[in-house]
C-alpha cells in the first residue's frame, strides 16, 4: 500500500482529533485522498505520507542538512538517549489510550525514538512542524506516525484532543497548548539547561552558561507546574558528530568560521547534554 494511503488511514483513524486549520470546523477524510472540513476547505494527502495543513507559504530558515545532521544526532549517535527514556516513563506510567503530539517536531527523530521504546501499545503519535523540510523527512523515513506541515499558531488539533504534548527545544505558543491539551493531560516543555552544550559555547565565544529563568517563569504562568526534572549528562562524540552538533545548532552558526574549524577538527570530544523537562498541567 502506498504512503498516501497508510497516511490518510491512520488520520481517518484518529479524525476527530482533527479540526480545520482556517475555519476550526470538523474534518473528515474523503476517498482516502484528502481532509476536508465541513465547509469544504480541502487539503490533499501527499504521496510522501504526509499532510500540508498550512493556510500560507512559510519561509523556514531550517535546511535539509540541518534536519539530516539532527537525525544523526538523534537516531544513530543517541546524543538524547536519557531523555528519550524520561518521556517514555511519563508516557507509560499514564493509563489507557493515548495521544501524544510532538509540537515543532523538526525532523521527528526524537518523537519515533520515544515511540519505539513506550510499552503502551494504544498510543496515537502526531507530530507538527512548520518547517516542510523535516516533516518531508519525517514522512520518507518514519512510516507509522502521522506528519503534519502545519502552524502551531493555528494548529490543526482539536479543543483537548491532546494527552501528552511534548514540546522539545522548540518555540511555544501556550494559548494553542492550553487549547489541545485533554483535562487529564500533561504537556513537557524542555528547556536548555545553563550547561547545555557548554563546550561548544565556550568553545565559540568563550561563555558557556546561561539561564532558562524566563522561560520558566513563563511556562508557570500558563500551567501548573507539576514537576520539573533535571537530566544531565555527557556523551563522547567523534569528529563525525562533532560536525553534525554545528550543523543542528544555530547557535553556532554565529560564532567565527575559525573557530567553529577548529571545533570540527577534534578527533573527538565530551559533550554535555543538560537539559529541564517542565512537566505541567491545566490549571484548576
Ligand atoms: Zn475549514
Amino acid at each position: 500500500m502506498s504512503k498516501k494511503i497508510n497516511s490518510a488511514k491512520r488520520i481517518q483513524k484518529l479524525a476527530h482529533a482533527f479540526i480545520c486549520p482556517l475555519c476550526g470546523s470538523p474534518v473528515k477524510v474523503v476517498e482516502l485522498k484528502s481532509l476536508v472540513c465541513d465547509q469544504s476547505h480541502n487539503f490533499d494527502f501527499t504521496k510522501q505520507g504526509y499532510l500540508n495543513l498550512l493556510t500560507h507559504a512559510v519561509k523556514s530558515h531550517y535546511s535539509k542538512e540541518l534536519f539530516q545532521a539532527r537525525q544523526q544526532i538523534i537516531m544513530d549517535a543517541e546524543l538524547y538517549k536519557p531523555l528519550h527514556d524520561e518521556f517514555v516513563a511519563i508516557i507509560d506510567q499514564m493509563p489507557g489510550h493515548k495521544v501524544v503530539a510532538d509540537l515543532g517536531c523538526g525532523e521527528g527523530s526524537h518523537l519515533q525514538k520515544i515511540v519505539d521504546k513506550v510499552n503502551a501499545k494504544e498510543i496515537d503519535a502526531i507530530g507538527i512542524d512548520i518547517a516542510k523540510e523535516g516533516i518531508l523527512m519525517a514522512a520518507k523515513n518514519y512510516d507509522e506516525l502521522i506528519w503534519l506541515v502545519g502552524d502551531l499558531a493555528k494548529s490543526p488539533i482539536g479543543n483537548g484532543a491532546v494527552d501528552v504534548i511534548l514540546n522539545i527545544l522548540s518555540p511555544s505558543n501556550y494559548e494553542e497548548f492550553k487549547r489541545m491539551l485533554a483535562p487529564e493531560g500533561v504537556v513537557v516543555k524542555v528547556v536548555p539547561g545553563e550547561r547545555y552544550l557548554h563546550e561548544l559555547r565556550a568553545f565559540l565565544y568563550e561563555e558557556s552558561e546561561y539561564s532558562n529563568e524566563q522561560t520558566v517563569s513563563l511556562f508557570n504562568r500558563h500551567f501548573d507546574l507539576v514537576q520539573t526534572k533535571r537530566v544531565s549528562y555527557a556523551k563522547n562524540l567523534n569528529q563525525f558528530d562533532l560536525a553534525n552538533l554545528v550543523t543542528m545548532t544555530p547557535l553556532a552558526w554565529k560564532g567565527k568560521e575559525e573557530k567553529i574549524k577548529q571545533f570540527m577538527n577534534q578527533t573527538s570530544a565530551n559533550i554535555t547534554v543538560d537539559l529541564e523537562l517542565l512537566i505541567g498541567r491545566k490549571k484548576r
